[in-house]
């Protein structure tokens, strides 16, 4: 039931509120009021389960009183203070010591930012002033796999493999360069099979060779593709790209954004291969997204050209104190809390249902994932792996209002590519919980056989 009060906030909000990132709509469907560990509440009062952790962000759940108190606390002592040269605030001091407790060994040092984007073309600005003190100044493309997806700045935006990030707003980034992902269940053409990933892997260097060493400043991946729809990549991928990375000189930039801070059961993705990058780019889990921040991270050979030098990159809010509080506070709760323990075991148990009850059905094509970043393909067709055809919209129109009915809080991708729906809650999730969500999820899913199309 729509209450008076939900109506008068939606007219409100079609009045005055211009939404962010996808459909403009002029009025919410949902309007968020309230939260508490894994469930949300909108303003009529029905209750959701949050399978997705509001995009992969919010990964401790809602209601954490030690994030709270720390951004009270420290708004208390300094509301604003910034890492802009040459001044300095404690609490980015203190988490920058407790991060490099938790990085990789050879990433040491840490620039603080916003978010994942501003990371992300932090990182890229970093790469190319490496190789500009290097002298290497020609040394300034950019490496990304298709189907990527590292935030919506302008070299970002670029790199996108969503067209719609790249159409509309005039001339794209220089230097963007895309080459094959390593999704095993949708190959691009001539990387299918079983060694596809490796071809996948190994084309990193043929593309090196076509744009030329001395014009490729980085190669940055996600260690499983989020807006490809929760890919990871298979174990035998990046020990080849750490290779040929460090033999052609050309920085490795692993984007942790949706899969650091826990979500796949390690601290940091990176770890299931035992590898460390040259850059690595962290938000969202961050600080379960209380607040905004985001962290580029290098190591301490990348960051050997940088002292004493002019590094034009801030704003005015990097290095903010009250979000690096919050990133401390939210740190400690990973440790004490032995999240990284919990996701594994949940996230087995999740998966392993996935697989035994859900693979089996006729219009899921495939499950995958790591820890709590799994999901699911659905497809028209199994034998075929064809997807439903647009004007059905399956994945928004049917599974996400389904849901929705049924007191879930999914998140559904559809692209040209493949309809992918992903199970990534808070990763506080209980077992029961869990089961709990599994159980709603189900028919959803198990009904699209009657779907006539
Ligand atoms: N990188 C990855 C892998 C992401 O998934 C995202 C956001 O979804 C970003 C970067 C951009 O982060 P933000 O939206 O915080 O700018």
């Amino acid at each position: 039931m729509v209450t008076k009060r939900t109506q008068e906030l939606k007219e409100k909000s079609a009045a005055h509120v211009f939404h962010s990132f996808g459909m403009v709509v002029d009025k919410p469907e949902i309007i968020w009021e309230k939260g508490k560990g894994v469930t949300l509440w909108d303003t009529d009062g029905k209750e959701y389960l949050d399978i997705c952790s509001f995009f992969q962000c919010c990964n401790l759940g809602y209601g954490r009183k030690e994030l709270h108190n720390a951004a009270l606390e420290q708004m208390n002592q300094l509301e604003y203070a910034t890492t802009i040269s040459p001044y300095g605030n404690i609490p980015t001091i203190e988490y920058a010591t407790e991060l490099a407790k938790v990085t990789p060994k050879n990433i040491n040092r840490f620039f603080f930012n916003t978010g994942g984007t501003e990371a992300n073309e932090t990182a890229f600005k970093i790469a190319k002033f490496y190789w500009y003190m290097k002298g290497k100044p020609t040394k300034y493309k950019i490496i990304c796999l298709k189907d990527a997806y590292h935030g919506s700045g302008f070299l970002t935006g670029s790199l996108s493999g969503w067209v719609n990030m790249r159409n509309y707003f005039g001339p794209e980034a220089a230097g963007v360069v895309r080459i094959p992902n390593y999704n095993c269940y949708r190959p691009s053409p001539g990387f299918e099979g079983p060694d596809g990933v490796i071809k996948a892997a190994k084309y990193l260097e043929t593309a090196i060779d076509q744009e030329g060493e001395d014009s490729v400043a980085a190669f940055i991946t996600e260690p499983e593709q989020g807006w490809a729809g929760g890919i990871p990549a298979p174990p035998e991928y990046f020990p080849i790209i750490r290779e040929i990375c460090t033999r052609r000189n050309v920085l490795w930039i692993d984007d942790e954004v949706m899969s650091g801070f826990c979500r796949t059961g390690k601290m940091f993705a990176v770890e299931h291969w035992n590898l460390e990058p040259d850059i690595m780019t962290m938000g969202k889990g961050i600080v379960s997204e209380y607040v905004p921040f985001g962290a580029v991270g290098v190591s301490d050979e990348v960051f050997s050209v940088f002292p004493g030098q002019i590094f034009a990159q801030g704003m005015t809010c990097y290095g903010h104190p009250v979000p690096a509080a919050v990133a401390r506070a939210a740190l400690d709760v990973y440790l004490k809390e032995s999240i990284c323990e919990h996701v594994t075991e949940v996230g087995n148990h999740v998966k392993e249902r996935l697989e035994r009850e859900f693979l089996p059905l006729p219009n899921v094509g495939n499950v995958a994932g790591m820890g709590l970043f799994l999901s699911i393909e659905i497809v028209a067709d199994k034998d075929t792996q064809r997807k439903f055809p647009p004007e059905k919209n399956v994945m928004y129109g049917i599974i996400r209002q389904k849901c929705w009915e049924a007191g879930l809080f999914p998140r559904v991708y559809g692209s040209q590519f493949s309809d992918r729906l992903f199970f990534t809650p808070p990763l506080i999730i209980t077992k029961e919980e869990a089961d709990r969500a599994l159980d709603l999820l189900y028919p959803i899913i198990a009904g699209l056989k009657d779907l006539k199309y």
